[in-house]
């Protein structure tokens, strides 16, 4: 079972926040362009090596946009999900990022 990082939003986050990534740290290489390509700037490099002996992209936990060109840059198929927020019938974000629709994912690549 593939190690999954956990964002850990408030809640005065999760009602802003259009997006939500999350990084299957088995797939992730830890080469850094995500890093370096994210706009806001969410994504760091984990102090803790995985099983093949990377440092592995990690997501801050909030202020994600969706916009989705950390998946675009990121050259290992699997390592990153993108998801963002669907507006309701009203236009307007929901609450809570609780059930996001997957927009991004490695499978893509494929
Ligand atoms: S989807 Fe955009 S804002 Fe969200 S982590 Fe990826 S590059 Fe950053
Ligand atoms: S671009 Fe992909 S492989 Fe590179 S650090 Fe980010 S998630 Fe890992």
């Amino acid at each position: 079972m593939p190690e999954t990082s956990t964002p850990h939003q408030t809640a005065e986050t999760k009602k802003r926040d259009r997006g939500l990534l999350r990084i299957d740290t088995d797939e992730c290489k830890g080469c850094g362009l995500c890093l370096e390509a994210c706009p806001p700037k969410v994504i760091h490099l984990s102090e803790r090596l995985n099983h093949y002996g990377y440092r592995t992209a990690v997501y801050d936990g909030a202020g994600c946009t969706g916009c989705g060109i950390c998946f675009m840059v990121c050259p290992e198929p699997g390592a990153i999900t993108v998801f963002r927020a669907v507006a309701e019938d009203n236009g307007h974000l929901p609450a809570s990022n609780s059930a996001p629709v997957p927009a991004l994912k490695g499978a893509a690549h494929a």
